[in-house]
């Protein structure tokens, strides 16, 4: 039986001129997403986008695909009959066989945007009820809750039958509000912000400080997979990595112990911010959460912004971890998360970080590093050489 997906498109409906623009790019998100799965041909018209399978498809596989691509409020798989009524009642217990064997109660609703269809809708709403409770004699029908309601559509190109549309990732096509900067660890916070800011329409890209030889090949490891299980929701991120040991060595040997997070998270945008730059990012994502740790506290977070004129984007700053972790849970990334290894951030760890840092204390610091522009300038330029080779995919 030819069957199509059709995508209700939530938002996108509120943007007026956009409109258009955000349908093409959802369109193409689609595409590249099915792409593995075979030819599908997809359109939009009337509010709907519509996905066909050109030949034999995993339509399941690719309802499942769908459900993770940001910007689609609703999806409904649906077999596409001739307008013929005959032919309607003939495939609606065929395709509708599991979901009416599962159920108790049913109702059918018919929606009949072509009128030229010689029945109208109370009329077909009843013959295909009668239809189906002949062939499924265990049904009652029960109009105000049932178990399931079947619809019938009857538009311009043919009859659609299904059962209720189920949700959509929801959000904003990845790609429509720009592109933007990850700062991505190990831990299970930054993956997690990532996800929230693509479901706000930005395309992401990410960068990971690495420490060798006190971060190990297995933490750099982790975090490819960690982008690759994002990815499934972000699409495509590239990944690129900044070797981070001179920078740290030097913050711990020139500046007061309880000082080095705060001012090794300053080199930190400073350098990402310089990567976004250069790769066309807009703003910069974290992971941080308000007093998570000593480095996530008002004053803290104060001289960390100090360092970079690009705005930070922080989804998890008013979020409690277990809030955290439920996304983490459900889109993917926990597991991958809680495995332990050493992050650069947990390298040269102080025993008692200044919680409340004042940032003229941090920049007096900061002079005691001998050419830190330098350094920085040449860790940028170490990680420019490594982006190529880090696309990562679903
Ligand atoms: P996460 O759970 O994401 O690791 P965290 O709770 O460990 O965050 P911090 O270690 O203070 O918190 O880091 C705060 C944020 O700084 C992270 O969410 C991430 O955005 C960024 N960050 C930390 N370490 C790195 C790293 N090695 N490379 C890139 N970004 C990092
Ligand atoms: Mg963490």
């Amino acid at each position: 039986m030819k069957e199509v997906i059709l995508l209700k498109c939530g938002e996108l409906s509120l943007k007026g001129l956009n409109r258009r623009n955000f349908e093409s790019v959802l369109i193409r998100n689609c595409r590249r997403r099915l792409e593995k799965l075979g030819q599908f041909k997809i359109w939009s018209a009337q509010s709907t986008i519509y996905v066909e399978p050109q030949q034999e498809a995993d339509m399941e596989e690719a309802e499942d695909q769908l459900k993770k691509v940001f910007g689609i409020a609703a999806l409904t798989r649906c077999a596409v009959v001739e307008k013929d009524f005959e032919k309607i009642c003939a495939a609606a217990p065929e395709y509708l066989q599991q979901i009416l064997e599962d159920a108790d109660t049913f109702k059918v609703e018919a929606r009949r945007s072509d009128k030229r269809f010689p029945m109208k809708s109370p009329e077909i709403c009843r013959e295909l009820g009668g239809v189906l409770l002949e062939a499924f004699p265990h049904l009652k029908v029960d109009v105000h809750t049932p178990d399931v309601i079947i619809y019938v559509e009857i538009r311009e190109q043919g009859a659609y039958l299904h059962p209720d549309q189920i949700p959509g990732a929801g959000g904003l096509p990845v790609g429509t509000s720009g592109k933007a900067l990850l700062l991505i660890s190990g831990g299970i916070d930054s993956p997690v912000a990532g996800y929230m800011m693509a479901k706000r329409g930005l395309e992401i890209q990410a960068v990971h400080f690495v420490s060798p030889p006190y971060t190990s090949e297995h933490a750099l490891e982790k975090v490819r997979t960690l982008c690759r299980k994002m990815s499934v929701y972000t699409g495509r991120v590239s990944l690129t990595v900044v070797p981070f040991t001179k920078i740290q060595e030097q913050i711990r040997d020139c500046c007061p112990e309880e000082l080095f997070t705060v001012i090794m998270r300053r080199c930190m945008m400073r350098i990402a911010q310089q990567i976004a730059h250069e790769t066309q990012c807009e703003a910069l994502i974290t992971g941080e959460s308000l007093a998570q740790v000593a480095s996530q506290t008002v004053q803290a977070i104060a001289c960390t912004q100090a360092a970079c004129q690009m705005p930070i984007l922080r989804p998890a700053i008013g979020m409690d971890k277990d809030e955290i972790v439920k996304i983490a849970y459900r889109i993917g990334t926990f597991e991958t998360s809680i495995l332990p290894y050493e992050d650069c951030c947990t390298v040269f760890t102080p025993k008692h970080p200044k919680t409340k840092p004042k940032l003229e204390a941090v920049l007096e610091a900061e002079k005691a590093i001998p050419d830190l522009e330098g350094l920085l300038e040449e860790a940028v330029r170490q990680a420019r050489q490594e982006l190529l080779e880090n696309e990562i995919c679903p």
